[in-house]
């Protein structure tokens, strides 16, 4: 697992580099997109719940089966708790996630008529989902961009490129709003994502980075 290096200062860009240093990423991933399978909301939902500290193929790998098992709010919500976290045992912490599945569809179904309601505030408010997941949720369910999900990719990388001197990913979020033309926002985690795993990993690769002419990182040695 990545972390921080604590002694390494991130160097902030200045606001011109900022915005083609998010150019050139743009560019570079113009098909970056969300990664976990779904085909409807509460399917988003509950993948999106089960993927904290969870590899997305792991995800992806169970939910054709959960999401043909359970398929509205009504069947989580009324699950046999030990049956769902057998369902989900190849997920981390599979117990808690289960609780808050079922906890988050009551509350679905008992609330909003069955519905994943479509507001940060009431999305904000189910169990196991935070700000992250509520933009998540917003933009790929129903397309509606309130803000930039902040996933551990995009808070390594926001520091790492200088984007960002914060690690509160409310903070992060807000910088990023800054810099990110709003018709980026949508994807823009995504963006990160895939530079972080194909290119700036953990020991980066610079020498075929698309944006090592502006990175203030290039050649960075140290881990994140
Ligand atoms: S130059 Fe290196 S550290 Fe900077 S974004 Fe590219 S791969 Fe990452």
């Amino acid at each position: 697992m990545l972390g921080y290096n604590d002694m390494d200062k991130p160097r902030i860009l200045k606001d011109s580099d900022a915005a083609k240093l998010v150019a050139g990423l743009r560019k570079a991933y113009p098909k970056a997109k969300y990664y976990l399978d779904f085909k409807t909301p509460i399917d988003l939902m509950v993948a999106a719940i089960m993927s904290a500290q969870t590899r997305d193929e792991t995800v992806n790998r169970i939910t054709p089966a959960l999401f043909s098992k359970y398929r509205t709010a009504k069947d989580y919500a009324s699950a046999n708790a030990d049956a769902l976290v057998d369902d989900i045992r190849s997920v981390s912490f599979a117990g808690n996630k289960a609780k808050n599945i079922i906890a988050a569809c009551k509350m679905v179904q008992g609330q909003y008529g069955g519905k994943v309601p479509r507001s940060m505030e009431q999305l904000a408010e189910l169990p196991g989902i935070g700000r992250k997941t509520a933009n998540t949720i917003l933009i790929n369910a129903y397309g509606i961009v309130e803000g930039i999900p902040v996933d551990t990719w995009v808070i390594k990388l926001s520091y790492r490129l200088g984007l960002s001197p914060n690690k509160d990913p409310d903070k992060i979020e807000a910088d990023l709003k800054g810099i990110v033309p709003k018709d980026g926002w949508h994807n823009f985690a995504y963006v990160l994502k895939t530079h972080g795993k194909t290119l700036c990993k953990d020991v980066p690769i610079c020498s075929r980075c698309p944006v090592n002419s502006i990175c203030p990182k290039n050649g960075v040695t140290e881990k994140i």
